[in-house]
């Protein structure tokens, strides 16, 4: 996968002059909104159902390395395997030697953003391994070699017509366009995988402290498949994956697939213990946990964004984020889009890389409001946005231009004084006044280009507000 974080403002613009998906980000809003609102009516209360999942995700980040040990002795003890990887390489090279080891041709893939992250398809394939994803929406974007549009639905914006040409190029079948059709031509190509795999691969939405139990949530039924039926099992989990108690699972759960999908629960939720027991029809013989850290530790280590661990990749903060909801996923560059990605693909990827991200938000707290993960979004971005200003190098940040900072100094100083500000804004009026035009402004030089590049800026008023306020024209418009 390209990342192309660089490349937020470019892609930005594609995805607004994008007809088909302006369509569709126009309608999924209203659709996402009416099923989550919907779900979570049928909580007896709703609020302290959210403050209740922030808790448990809070407690199982605060005390992580504790809940990480447990999940480890506990899983052990159920017949699993635990590997840890420092790094998407070293996480990668584990995977590919195992497969190596296992004599495997063939793998199925449940739907994980953390392979996404290390690149783990295009490893495999190096290395002669075919992987086939098996998440409807994830098999689309792996053979258009896309990044995902949305965590949760990573195709939704994908037009019919250019997934039933893409099934008759991949899999050779005849075009069709029916839904139904074309998810059955999906299905007999995938059946023939799974029957083919010697492993599967799937990530982990939660893992269990106390039981060392894994957590697989899914709706088409494709991770039954490829845990249930290739002789090994490998789980790719990140090490803020877990939860406290078995208890505290189901309530994260409870609010997961409601905040994804609007679904009281989903269609399939695999509790998976271990490997195939003694007299047990099915299930893999061996069960691998690679428990990957891949710049978590980095996070949990900065108290400023350790919250960020807590995030359970609902993607409820995408479906409510005006920014989103415009320009699309793609405009990322990167795993993850919307608010969350704004805040992960810069600290994976780097401050300076990943600044257009983290620039490009209202602040409105839409996201925060919905996070099942009590995540404070608006706040990481004012921090993102310090940091960088800052330079702080643990994070890769350059120091701002000399001019840069001298303007903003200088604009902190003189706003935050009332004799400076009202000489400020006086001093703000009559430099503007050269650019007004028919009581607009439609174009400023240099610095100020980037606010009317696209639109007019109102002319200062004649009488500024505070004038007319203590003039007593209270209540009036001009
Ligand atoms: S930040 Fe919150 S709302 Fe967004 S994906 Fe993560 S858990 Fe869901």
């Amino acid at each position: 996968m390209k990342i192309e974080v660089e490349e937020f403002k470019r892609k930005a613009n594609e995805g607004l002059n994008n007809a088909h998906q302006r369509e569709l980000l126009g309608r999924l809003p209203v659709i996402f909104k009416a099923l989550r609102d919907y779900s979570f009516s049928t909580l007896a209360d709703p609020k302290a159902a959210l403050e209740r999942g922030a808790a448990i995700r809070r407690e199982s980040i605060a005390n992580l390395p504790a809940y990480l040990e447990a999940f480890e002795k506990k899983a052990v003890e159920n017949g699993a395997n635990i590997v840890w990887a420092e790094d998407y390489r070293e996480a990668r090279e584990i995977i590919i030697d195992l497969a190596r080891k296992k004599k495997v041709k063939t793998i199925t893939k449940g739907k994980s953003m953390l392979t996404e992250e290390m690149e783990l398809n295009r490893a495999l394939g190096d290395n002669g391994i075919d992987v086939f994803e098996t998440d409807l929406g994830e098999f689309i974007v792996q053979q258009m070699n896309r990044t995902p549009f949305h965590v949760v639905g990573p195709a939704l914006n994908v037009a019919v017509e250019e997934i039933a040409d893409l099934f008759v190029s991949v899999m050779g079948v005849e075009k069709t366009l029916d839904l139904g059709g074309l998810t059955m031509q999906a299905r007999g190509f995938l059946r023939e995988k799974f029957k083919q795999a010697e492993m599967g691969i799937t990530g982990v939405n939660m893992a269990v402290a106390d039981t060392g139990s894994i957590i697989l949530v899914e709706n088409e039924g494709n991770i039954r498949f490829s845990t249930g039926g290739p002789k090994t099992h490998v789980a790719v989990m990140g090490i803020e994956k877990i939860v406290p108690t078995m208890d505290d699972a189901l309530h994260v759960l409870r609010l997961l697939t409601r905040s994804c999908t609007g679904q009281a629960v989903s269609s399939y939720v695999n509790v998976i213990n271990g490997p195939k027991k003694k007299g047990e029809p099915d299930g893999p013989d061996e069960l691998f946990i690679v428990i990957v850290d891949g710049g978590r530790t980095k996070i949990y280590a900065d108290p400023d964004f350790r919250q960020v661990l807590g995030c359970i990749k609902c993607g409820a903060c995408l479906n409510v984020c005006p920014v989103w909801n415009k320009i699309g996923g793609y405009a990322y560059g990167w795993v993850y889009s919307g608010p969350i990605g704004s805040i992960l693909n810069p600290l994976f990827l780097g401050l300076e890389r990943a600044h257009d991200l983290y620039h490009a938000t209202t602040l409105c707290g839409a996201c925060r409001e919905v996070c099942p993960a009590g995540i404070d979004h608006p706040r990481l971005f004012l921090k993102l946005r310090e940091k960088r200003a800052s330079g702080d190098r643990t994070w890769g940040a350059r120091r701002l231009p000399l001019a840069e900072r001298l303007t903003f100094s200088a604009w902190a100083w003189g706003i935050s004084g009332e004799g400076r500000y009202r000489t400020a804004g006086k001093l703000l009026r009559w430099m503007l006044k050269p650019f007004v035009t028919g009581g607009v402004i439609g174009k400023l030089p240099a610095m100020g280009s980037g606010w009317t590049r696209f639109r007019d800026l109102p002319a200062p008023a004649e009488r500024p507000f505070r004038r007319r306020w203590s003039d007593g024209e209270r209540g009036t418009t001009k």
